[in-house]
């Protein structure tokens, strides 16, 4: 950069600061998939939707336990397209600490420590039972997680919540095992995937006919490209045949530009056939910066020859945490911005993905995968038996 240049964005910086404004908005913007945000411009709302989907990762609520709330949820799901919802709250709370200089949000705002938070799945079930109108109450599918997944006492929290509320859950997850930063973040034991604790898990939800969403990190962020914890994964499943999974973001995440995506879609491809029972979540920023880089292009080969050739196992979801109103989109210049349209990025993303397979496959990944792997009892409410 040319001093010149460099001096001016310095004064524009400062600018911004005296202005009492933070500098934040430009850095987000220099971090932001400029090709993915230009895309995104011309599908936003009110454009319709080209799909209609089931968001089959999403948490109701946000790292602090916070929400936008059920009337905006339903206006989200309206606008973009989605039929069901798997609808989860958040297993971990971040903690405010005294010596915070902010209030934090997001897991990474600060260095302060989270905690699990048990809570969250009482909150969700009282809100779907008095929040809920009752015509909307068979698009919504609650998910239990809020369970610390070290404790070997842990299956006891998920047979309350059965025992609490009879019928009311289609679902297990989102479990949380190895993640990133969240991991170090968080109180106590390291949570992985083959956790003794978990396995009693699985197995109950093997019993009672119930999905388990897991996110487990295929492996650290020092080394990448070794798949530390693919075998924890591989353990989980194949030691759950009864057991239905859903791998959440095939096991990806921040940092792992080393893993190489064509070689991964391959091993995964061995995976989805020796496991039936395994099923994998397409969801967060794992589509547009490893699955589809370039929005324009799509899916590269490898992802699209794996999901075409396994379209029963795939789902998508928008994995929102708590904030999905659509209030607070329109830019001073009067552009509705779509850094902060934030659900309907993550539900319409996928559209890059679904024009490109068959039609009969891009429904399955769509919708149908999510529905199909429901509990007998819901299928067959919803008229999907067999
Ligand atoms: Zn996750
Ligand atoms: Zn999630």
């Amino acid at each position: 950069m040319k001093r010149r240049d460099f001096c001016k964005l310095m004064a524009a910086g400062a600018a911004g600061l005296l202005a009492g404004g933070p500098l934040w908005p430009m850095l987000t913007e220099a971090k932001t998939n400029r090709a993915w945000w230009d895309w995104f411009c011309g599908q936003a709302p009110p454009r319709p939707p080209a799909f209609r989907v089931c968001d089959s990762h999403f948490h109701f609520y946000d790292f602090v336990q916070h929400t936008d709330g059920i009337p905006a949820l339903i206006e989200a799901m309206d606008r973009n397209g989605v039929d069901h919802i798997m609808f989860s709250g958040m297993p971990l709370i971040k903690k405010w600490d005294r010596d915070a200089h902010q209030a934090p949000v997001y897991y990474l705002d600060n260095n302060g420590r989270t905690y699990w938070y048990s809570a969250t799945d009482m909150l969700l079930a009282r809100t779907l039972l008095d929040k809920v109108p009752e015509k909307e109450r068979s698009r919504f599918h609650p998910f239990i997680c809020g369970f610390n997944g070290t404790d070997l006492y842990a299956v006891e929290h998920v047979e309350r919540m059965l025992d609490a509320y009879d019928g009311l859950w289609h679902g297990i997850g989102e479990v949380f095992g190895h993640r990133d930063d969240l991991t170090n973040m968080t109180f106590g034991e390291t949570a992985r995937g083959d956790h003794p604790a978990l396995m009693k898990i699985y197995q109950l939800a093997g019993r009672l006919d119930l999905p388990v969403v897991l996110h487990n990190n295929v492996s650290s962020q020092g080394r990448p490209a070794e798949l530390l914890y693919w075998p924890e994964v591989e353990r989980a499943v194949g030691e759950n045949p009864m057991t239905r999974f859903i791998w959440a973001h095939a096991g990806l995440s921040r940092h792992f530009e080393d893993i190489d995506q064509a070689r991964y879609a391959a091993r995964l491809g061995t995976l989805l056939e020796k496991h039936p029972n395994l099923h994998i979540d397409l969801s967060w920023m794992v589509f547009e910066d490893y699955i589809a880089p370039d929005p324009l292009a799509g899916p590269s080969k490898a992802w699209l020859d794996l999901i075409g050739s396994f379209p029963t196992r795939f789902m998508i979801g928008s994995d929102s945490i708590g904030r999905f109103s659509e209030e607070a989109l329109t830019c001073a210049d009067g552009r509705r911005d779509p850094r902060l349209m934030k659900y309907a990025f993550n539900i319409r993303k996928y559209h890059v993905l679904l024009e490109r397979l068959r039609p009969a496959a891009a429904r399955m990944v769509a919708r149908d995968n999510f529905l199909d792997i429901l509990p007998a009892r819901v299928r067959k409410g919803l008229g999907r038996e067999g």
